[in-house]
């Protein structure tokens, strides 16, 4: 028997008019450089409505694909409510992907029209010509006469695009499950590969990480809003600020440890999110100009592994709970978060919270070996996480990689173990094992350990040939300003942290670990550069 309930589609067509009404006044800052632009979520959903006309005068019609090439700002967030409601598609463009990268997402994805920012017009010029379904370029925050279109392409200006348009939309009604916005991962692993999230997983994503087991959002909070709004859509934050009322703070540009602990004094965020990265450069930055920071109710940091070393120096000098998080572009992204459970305290919580979190409600998660079979929830067994739920994509854009699928369940290519209670914990990506003599050496723990060395800014650990063992693992060791560490102290420094055999001889110092295109250790490079001998390698 069917029930009673109604059918009521979930649209982002009604998040954009239900933010407005109910937070009208709810402050979006934008910041400058030197202090912030600021507007209410009223004022986005009306110019909304005017981009909204805007694009269908420009031919946007259906599911027509708008890309956006811009930092985290206001005209962004007009984007990405606006482009939904309208029933087209958002394409947040990851304006750090490599060039080639760059134009294959766009011509993949055939987008339609492009929304850049000024500062990014040199960057967009030059790859323009060749993307290929590209016939409209809106220049918002700059000079759209700065940018010389190819032929078959015209230019607007966002604002004179906007200017004397109404105001209200006559949104459309919209399948729930229909394409609201596309991001394609960043290519840690391979090609970037296209995930279309849909009106109804933006919605229950947005619910989902208020909850309290997850960000716990409310109206009371400002949310510093660091993660790139071209990156897993910057973990679904806008959407679910503007569904719960959340201020938002923008940081634009301005990315440099230096700026962000400006925009920290100036705005009073209480809750801010971003890659370890982000932080671990902020701490050193804040280290060398105190400042007080204690406004920040708590940090979300995600996208690669919390260093715990990272989390106690904000705890303990800072006075910020930082909350380890895990998720990918393909979960929209939040797949874990790290809440102790009530009742946990001291070390006891400390050690729930070194872990990659505890799965909410609508992710489901097994773990799986070698020969597909599912291991136990022991806190010992490892294998490959694999995951289902309403926000977790169940094939790629145009079908590539159907292998990382399984019976339904997405293939995470991250390896770990999860405990009864279901705390999840990865020890490395499937890619990244290192097998020394038949055992597995997690490279996250070592990275941990050595990153909890005083004189230790960042430790990347990748697995290398060896005669004896297979593989051994190779630390790259960046070293923190001013300090002095030999690789002899670090490997001491490492004796009561680690067992004996997964010691490590080999040791290199570098200035700084190669970095993906959204701020992650990129193995790949480091082993490119080790494998070409253009590492210095001490062996102890
Ligand atoms: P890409 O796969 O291109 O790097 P994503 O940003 O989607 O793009 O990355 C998702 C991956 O990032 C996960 O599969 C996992 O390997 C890694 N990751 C995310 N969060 C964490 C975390 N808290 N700890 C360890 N690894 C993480």
């Amino acid at each position: 028997m069917l029930s009673t309930m109604q059918d009521d589609q979930l649209s982002l067509a009604h998040l954009l008019q239900y933010g407005a009404r109910m937070h009208g006044d709810t402050e979006v800052a934008t910041w400058t450089g030197s202090g912030s632009r600021r507007t209410t979520f009223g004022q986005v959903a009306k110019r909304a409505a005017q981009l909204a006309h805007a694009l269908r005068e420009l031919g946007v019609t259906d599911d027509q694909r708008v890309g956006t090439f811009m930092w985290n700002n206001a005209e962004h967030l007009e984007c990405y409510l606006a482009v939904p409601a309208m029933g087209a598609v958002l394409h947040t463009l990851n304006i750090r992907l490599f060039p080639e990268q760059l134009t294959y997402v766009a011509n993949h994805a055939e987008d339609h029209v492009v929304v850049v920012d000024g500062s990014l017009l040199p960057l967009f010029a030059k790859q323009l010509p060749e993307m290929k379904t590209v016939r409209h370029v809106i220049v918002a925050n700059g000079d759209a006469a700065a940018l010389e279109a190819p032929s078959g392409v015209t230019v607007h200006s966002y604002e004179e695009l906007l200017a004397g348009r109404p105001e209200t939309f006559d949104w459309p009604e919209i399948d729930e499950r229909s394409a609201a916005a596309m991001c394609y991962t960043s290519g840690t692993t391979g090609d970037p590969k296209g995930v279309v999230y849909s009106h109804r997983s933006i919605w229950l994503h947005s619910m989902q990480i208020c909850m309290t087991d997850m960000m716990r959002l409310t109206d009371s909070d400002r949310a510093l809003v660091i993660v790139p709004m071209f990156h897993a859509m910057s973990w679904g934050m806008p959407y679910a600020a503007f569904m719960i009322g959340t201020s938002m703070v923008l940081p634009d540009r301005f990315l440099q440890p230096a700026p962000i602990a400006e925009i920290l004094a100036a705005e009073k965020p209480t809750f801010a999110g971003a890659v370890p990265t982000i932080w671990q450069g902020l701490l050193q930055h804040l280290d060398a100009n105190p400042q007080d920071i204690s406004h920040l109710r708590e940090v979300v940091v995600g996208g690669s592994a919390a260093p715990p070393a990272m989390m106690h120096a904000f705890e303990e000098r800072y006075n910020v709970s930082v909350l380890h998080a895990w998720g990918m572009t393909e979960t929209s992204p939040m797949g874990s978060v790290a809440r102790p459970p009530s009742g946990a305290t001291g070390e006891e919580a400390w050690r729930y919270r070194y872990t990659q979190g505890r799965f909410p409600a609508l992710v489901k998660a097994r773990l799986v070996d070698d020969e597909g079979n599912e291991v136990p929830w022991d806190g010992k067994s490892v294998g490959e996480l694999e995951v289902k739920g309403p926000w977790i994509t169940g094939s790629y854009y145009g079908g590539a990689d159907p292998d990382k699928f399984h019976d339904g369940w997405l293939r995470t290519g991250d390896v770990g173990r999860i405990t009864p209670d279901g705390y999840l914990t990865l020890t490395d990506r499937a890619k990244d094992v290192i097998k020394s003599g038949g055992e597995w050496i997690s490279s996250v723990d070592l990275e941990n350990a050595v990153m909890g060395h005083p004189a230790v800014a960042e430790a990347a650990v990748i697995g290398v040939p060896d005669e004896k063992w297979g593989e051994r693992p190779l630390v790259a060791v960046v070293v923190r300003e001013g300090e002095q560490v030999t690789a002899e102290e670090l490997r001491e420094f490492l004796r009561d942290k680690v067992a004996k055999w997964q010691l490590p001889e080999n040791w290199t110092f570098v200035s700084e670990v190669p970095k993906t295109s959204v701020g992650k250790f990129d193995k790949k490079r480091l082993r490119a550069a080790h494998a070409e001998g253009k590492l210095d390698v001490a062996h102890l």
